[in-house]
This record gives C-alpha cells, structure tokens and sequence, in this order.
C-alpha cells in the first residue's frame, strides 16, 4: 500500500456531518495493532523444577506442539552427578496471522542431585546473561534490530506429594524473584482429591506469604471493565498456585476426542476446568497477560538490572578519573 493510498483510506468522507469533527487520531489503536502483527510477537517461558515432574508434557499441552522430541532421558546415575544445565528451543507458531516466536527455556538437572545447594546459580547466570546481552545491544549502535531474549515468566513446578514447600523451592524462588515474574504450579494435579488440592493451595499460600516470596502479582482489573472480565479476574487470582495437569495423548471422553490421561478408573481432562487449572493457566499465559509479564520484565526486573549496571559503571568511571587526576598530579609534581 502506498502512502498516499493508505491516507486516502483513513481520509474522513466530507458529506458525512458526524465526520466533520473528525481528526483522525482514534485510528491510532488500529495503526499500533496493523504494525504489531506485522512485525509479530516473542514469548520468553522458563520451566523449573524436578525432572518427571511434567514440565515438557504441560508445555506440549499448552502451545500444541512436540517441543522436547529429541530430549535425551538420563539414568538415575547419570542425573546425580549431573549439575544444572540450560536448553532453549524455539519455535514459530502462527493463529489467525498472528506469529508468536516462542521460547522454551528448560533447566534439566533442576533440584535432582543430592546435594541441591545454589542449584538455582545457573539459572540465575542464565537470566542475569539475557539482561547483560539486552544491555549491550541497547546501548550499542544497532539498537533496531534488537533480538530480545530476556525471560519473561518462570513456571515452577512444585510436587503434589509433600506438605507444602520444601526449602529448595523457598531458595529457588527467593533467588529468582527480583529477576523474572514466577508463576508456581502444583505438578501433576490429577494425583490429589479436590479437598486436597485445596488444602495444598492454601498451605502454599500461607508459606509464600510467611517466607516472603514475591510471585507474579496479577494486576488489578480496571473499575471500568465488565462483570465478566472481573469474574474471570477474580477466579484466576483466587486459583493461584494453579494445580495442573499434562498429557501428550489425545482420548475419547463423552464423545468427543480430548487431551486427557487416561486411567482403569476413568480419564482425567487437562481441558475440563473441574478436573484442574489447566485453562486458567493457558488463558492468563497466553490470552489476557502475557503482555503484562512482557511489561514487568522490561520495566521491573531488566530496570533494576540496568540501574544496578549504570551504577556500577559510573563508580567504576568515577574511580578511573580519581586515579588519573592523581596520576596527573603526580607527573605535574615530577615535573616541578
Ligand atoms: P519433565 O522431566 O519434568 O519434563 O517431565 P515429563 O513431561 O517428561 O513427564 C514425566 C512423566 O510424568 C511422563 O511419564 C509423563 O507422561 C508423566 N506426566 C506428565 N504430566 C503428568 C500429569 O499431569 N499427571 C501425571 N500423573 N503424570 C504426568
């Protein structure tokens, strides 16, 4: 489309008094929205915690896709001499014209060995590297075509088999807070009862609460939005930890082909919102805020990052020019 095209298309008609008074600013939202789909979308999601504890399976079921088919399983051996390592896979995927380039960033090896002391270091290294790389580019010449890796959501999976946090997941968590927005999960859901899942939940939120980890905090729901929205708002608030279930395989349930796992006793739907928290999950990563996990990223976790950098570089400039100043004096002294 030309320029001129493209103007003649927003042009308001002259015969059409209502828009007579009209500008042509409220077609911004669609300028913004044209550009955007455009250029596409990233989504940066890390998975941690145990190996076996789901964490490939519940990524397969979210974004539809077999992003773990070349994974190698280890032995028991070989896991615990293991020390934590980082993998990323990316994939392009694309609804309605919409392309999403999604990141997986996994950390095997996570809390399996015997001694799980700092386990949480190179997961650290890892994010504090994407904010160092983001850094540079930012303030390097070619600024345009930033590629933007920094982590924008950390799900971490806790078991459902213990009595609420156990002290790894306290330091993992506290070790990760101020530097990516993590979303708890309780693993494997389908192995409690309702009233167990409950309690779980409400144990896990006594013991953030009492430890004072800083999850990601759903924003709060504007005074003006609908009823249902703010429905919606509430129930996912009031859902956290999300319990939620996997599954690589699709099965027959009340006549219809659904992902599911399926037992002698009966089939457990990831889909069906009365058998876990699976579509509470999926709509928030995906549908209402993985723009505000972008957001807090960029202005909360990468600012304090920056700001910390920024600091560190003026004491060190500050410092050189001391040095010099005295070295100057030094010479004019030698000189006298
Ligand atoms: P990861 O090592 O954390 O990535 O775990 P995997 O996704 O490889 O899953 C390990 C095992 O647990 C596999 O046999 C899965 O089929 C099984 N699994 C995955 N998700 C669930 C779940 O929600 N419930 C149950 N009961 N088993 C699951």
């Amino acid at each position: 489309m030309t320029t001129s095209s493209r103007y003649k298309s927003r042009t308001p008609r002259s015969d059409d008094a209502e828009e007579k008074d009209y500008v042509g600013f409220a077609t911004l939202p669609n300028q913004v929205h044209r550009k955007s789909v455009k250029k596409g979308f990233d989504f940066t999601l890390m998975v941690a915690g145990e190996s076996g504890l789901g964490k490939s399976t519940l990524v397969n079921s979210l974004f539809l896709t077999d992003l773990h088919k070349d994974r190698k399983l280890l032995n028991a051996e070989e896991r615990i001499s293991q020390t934590v390592e980082i993998t990323k896979h990316t994939v392009d995927i694309e609804e309605k014209g919409v392309k999403l380039k999604l990141t997986i960033v996994d950390t095997p090896g996570f809390g399996d060995a015997v001694n799980n002391t700092e386990c949480w270091q190179p997961v650290t290294d890892y994010i504090n590297l994407q904010f160092e790389q983001y850094f540079r580019d930012e303030s390097g010449l070619n600024r345009k075509n930033i590629q933007d890796n920094r982590v924008h959501c950390c799900l971490y999976f806790i078991p459902p088999f213990g009595h609420g946090l156990r002290p790894v997941d306290i330091e993992f968590m506290k070790a990760l807070q101020d530097k990516v927005n993590v979303v708890p999960l309780i693993a494997k859901a389908d192995c409690l009862t309702p009233l167990e899942i409950k309690k779980l939940k409400e144990r896990l939120r006594e013991e953030i609460d009492k430890y004072g980890i800083k999850i990601y905090q759903f924003p709060d729901c504007d005074s003006d939005e609908d009823e249902e929205f703010k429905q919606q708002d509430r129930e996912l608030k009031e859902s956290t930890p999300f319990a939620v279930i996997g599954s690589n395989t699709v099965v027959e349930a009340r006549g219809q082909r659904v992902r599911g796992r399926l037992y002698p006793w009966g089939i457990v739907e990831v889909e069906n919102p009365s058998h876990c928290d699976f579509v509470k999950l999926r709509t928030m990563l995906i549908r209402t805020h993985m723009h505000d996990l972008k957001d807090i990223t960029s202005d909360c976790h990468y600012e304090n990052f920056r700001a910390l950098c920024i600091q560190t570089m003026t004491r060190c400039l500050r410092r050189m020019q001391q040095m010099l100043q005295k070295m100057q004096q030094q010479m004019h002294e030698q000189d006298l």
